[in-house]
């Protein structure tokens, strides 16, 4: 059986501008630590609401890439 590669999720902190929707849409996926957001994992099976959250950033500050092609945000 095939894995199914994780997707890997960065905030960039020095673009966060701590407006907490990436943690309203996936408390699961994001927290706010010192008024910005990161990740609570680093590495992640793949979940459209990652993607969401990287769509719905207002500081384009959330990439997720899978085997390091960037697949989020999507334009
Ligand atoms: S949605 Fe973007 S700007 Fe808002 S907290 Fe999350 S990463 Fe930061």
């Amino acid at each position: 059986m095939r894995a199914v590669p994780l997707w890997r999720v960065v905030v960039d902190r020095d673009r966060c501008m701590g407006s907490g929707v990436c943690v309203a849409l996936a408390a699961s996926l994001f927290v706010l630590d010192d008024e910005r957001s990161r990740p609570r994992a680093e590495h992640v099976a793949p979940d459209e609401t990652v993607l969401d959250a990287a769509d719905c950033c207002p500081a384009r500050a959330v990439t997720v890439t899978e085997n390091g092609r960037v697949i989020g945000p999507r334009d």
